[in-house]
């Protein structure tokens, strides 16, 4: 049977570490609208330039654009066992939208995880987090430095501070989540699907908590 996960959670409150962590051991692919939408301004595509000045004000894709990306990319063959959906649903309108795909091959979504951290915390994340150019890892220069300053510990690559994750930019983030997400955990908890994991702990401690609440993990 098919599994899929929707990882909800503030900006920063740890859904992309964990799911990258949740991929490896259940074999799940990982789907990150902010890693597809990263892609697409790399690469300079049509999309990528629409999205790039909602990105860089800290705000959300319009969902037509949002919606499509996304479920073009659950079509894929390899979603075809579920997926570990990341940043996506963030709206009313994109959650509707996800079920009505995956209905429309007799899915569902199986379980929410809801990372739980304190706003201070949020802001301490953000401000210190340090991407891989190449595999997307997620690092913190003080909460989950590399082995070497400034470098992947998995492929060597060189890593970035994303330019949405400017303070002032972050603060907007934090806004927006909290008018246009956060209303997605009664909807997710009145379907029986929500599950609050305390994310302010160990990453280790985090995903084995998750692991206890995943179907394909068990
Ligand atoms: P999100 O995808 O929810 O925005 P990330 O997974 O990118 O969050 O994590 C945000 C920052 O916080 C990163 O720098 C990451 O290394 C760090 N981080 C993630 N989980 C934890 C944790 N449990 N404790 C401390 N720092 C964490
Ligand atoms: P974070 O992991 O810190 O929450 P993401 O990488 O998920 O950030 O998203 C970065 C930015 O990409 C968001 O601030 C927003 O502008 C855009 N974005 C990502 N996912 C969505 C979505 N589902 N709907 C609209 N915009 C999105």
């Amino acid at each position: 049977m098919p599994v899929n996960i929707v990882m909800l959670g503030a900006p920063g409150a740890g859904k992309g570490t964990q799911a990258n962590l949740l991929a490896e051991k259940t074999n799940l692919p990982h789907v990150s609208s902010g890693d597809l939408f990263r892609e697409n301004i790399k690469n300079q595509t049509e999309l990528g330039k629409l999205a790039s000045s909602y990105i860089d004000a800290g705000e959300l894709v319009p969902d037509d654009l949002t919606i499509k990306m996304v479920v073009d990319r659950l079509s894929r063959p390899d979603c075809a066992k579920g997926a570990i959906l990341d940043g996506f649903p963030r709206t009313s309108a994109q959650a509707a939208a996800l079920d009505e795909t995956l209905a429309e091959t007799g899915q569902q979504i199986d379980v929410v995880p809801f990372i739980r951290v304190p706003e201070e915390v949020l802001i301490q994340r953000l401000t210190g987090r340090w991407t891989c150019k190449q595999c997307g890892r997620i690092y913190h220069t003080s909460f989950n430095p590399p082995a070497e300053p400034g470098v992947c510990d998995i492929d060597r690559a060189e890593l970035y501070q994303r330019p949405d994750d400017r303070a002032e930019t972050v603060t907007n983030r934090i806004k927006v989540y909290f008018e246009q997400t956060a209303p997605l955990i009664e909807y997710y908890r009145e379907r029986g699907v929500l599950v609050e994991i305390d994310g302010n702990r160990d990453i280790e401690l985090v995903n084995q908590a998750l692991l206890g609440v995943i179907p394909a993990a068990n």
